[in-house]
């Protein structure tokens, strides 16, 4: 190690504190700013891939998520009686399904064991470069100078330039506690009615300090259902899932207020360079797609991991050894969401049955089925060029390439 640099990283989410984690135990001289007074997750459920948790091993932070979340084997999806998804992980490399707040707290003790002091109650409003360092400002107080700003402040990010494209679907999702039910607890479980209507029962593990194993169960809404949802009566809402997913319903008895059901939102877009000066955005201040690929939480641990190997270099050849490092997994994962996503959450009639009547068949035959499980893991591509720290085979912490 040795450069050592004054970073704020902005977020306590997914990236920020794995960036944080990262770079503390590179050295750095890290300060991790949350707006919340108490940081918590929002949502229910995500799932960790495999790549996704190779960043949680170089982190520290794998094997307290492996003790609260459930392995997953499999995902399958039903339309009708047919088939339309059957994706399965390889074995020994499983995904990781776990509650948020599950996922946010493990990580949250990593950043802690890294020697990071975050800074809660304050929100980001901005930054100010000079050509020697770039300065904070929050809502109370100007911080810096820093070296570098990581901005890992999500979706709302308040310093990415980014204008993401809504999407025309979304969900509401909630967690409740496993019940009685014949459904796997080691499988993504979805059934589909054409792309208009998709329901998801999700096992995530447990809580710190609950040992109630849990599901995340979700239910997919257009835009202008998502309009109306305040007003739609919880009983009306189960009924209809209920009536459609009859497995369902068990799952169902878990929710006793509408306030369980969290609706969500999708977008899609990218930023061309997540690097402006000494400002660099991670995660989904960079780069936002519909959760449908089971991608994003990923892409930040990613973001994180790359954006720490890269900081072992001087601060100008890093910000170009991170975008090179990223952009082509990125640019992929990117472009298989805009195509997927549709066809499971859209409108459209003809999508759906070509899912349901070509696509499936065909992933069927080989090798389709291990390109698939590729995709669904993150390593369809190198998930940080130059590295191979996500090989189990053979992994390579230190980065070889330079620019
Ligand atoms: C319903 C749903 C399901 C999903 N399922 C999956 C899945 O199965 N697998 C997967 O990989 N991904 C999934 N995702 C995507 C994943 O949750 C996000 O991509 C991931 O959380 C992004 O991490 P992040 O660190 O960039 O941002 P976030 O996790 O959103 O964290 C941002 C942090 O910044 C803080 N913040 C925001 N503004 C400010 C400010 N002005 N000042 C200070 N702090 C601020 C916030 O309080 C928060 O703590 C899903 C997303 C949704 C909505």
């Amino acid at each position: 190690m040795t450069h050592r640099y004054r970073i704020a990283v902005t977020g306590a989410g997914m990236g920020g504190l794995a960036a944080a984690a990262l770079l503390g135990r590179d050295g750095h001289d890290v300060t991790l700013v949350e707006r919340f007074a108490t940081p918590r997750p929002v949502g229910s459920g995500l799932v960790v891939q495999p790549v996704g948790m190779a960043v949680m091993d170089l982190v520290g932070a794998g094997g307290p998520a492996r003790a609260l979340g459930a392995n997953l084997s499999r995902m399958l999806g039903h339309s009708g009686a047919r088939v339309a998804l059957d994706v399965r992980y390889r074995a020994g490399q499983p995904g990781l399904a776990m509650h948020r707040a599950a996922l946010f707290d493990v990580l949250w003790q990593a950043m802690l064991a890294a020697g990071v002091s975050p800074l809660t109650d304050l929100t980001v409003t901005g930054t100010r470069q000079t050509p020697d360092a770039i300065h904070l400002t929050t809502n109370t107080d100007d911080l810096g100078p820093f070296d570098l700003v990581v901005d890992a402040t999500g979706a709302g990010s308040p310093l990415s330039p980014l204008q993401a494209r809504p999407l025309p679907f979304g969900a509401v999702w909630a967690h409740v506690p496993w019940p009685e039910t014949d459904l796997p607890t080691d499988q993504l479980r979805q059934r589909y009615r054409a792309a208009a209507r998709m329901a998801g029962v999700l096992p995530i593990g447990r809580l710190p300090g609950d040992p109630t194993p849990r599901a995340a169960i979700f239910w997919s809404l257009s835009a202008a259902e998502l309009d109306t949802w305040p007003t739609r009566p919880l009983d009306h809402w189960r009924d209809e899932v209920a009536a459609f997913w009859p497995a369902m319903a068990p799952f169902l008895a878990g929710l006793s207020e509408k306030a369980q059901l969290t609706p969500a939102r999708y977008s899609h877009g990218s930023l061309r360079r997540p690097w402006q000066g000494r400002l660099v955005h991670i995660g989904d201040a960079a780069h936002r797609a519909s959760p449908q690929l089971g991608q994003g939480a990923n892409m930040a641990l990613l973001d994180a991991a790359s954006l720490a190997l890269a900081l072992r270099l001087p601060l100008d050849e890093a910000a170009l050894v991170h975008h090179r490092a990223r952009r082509g997994h990125l640019g992929l994962y990117q472009a298989m969401s805009a195509v997927f996503t549709p066809q499971y959450q859209s409108s459209s009639r003809v999508l759906p049955w070509l899912r349901d009547r070509v696509l499936a068949p065909l992933s069927r035959i080989p090798p389709l089925p291990r390109v698939l499980t590729a995709i669904v893991s993150g390593d369809i591509l190198p998930p940080v060029a130059g590295s191979r720290f996500h090989d189990p085979a053979d992994p390579v912490v230190t980065r070889k390439e330079t620019p």
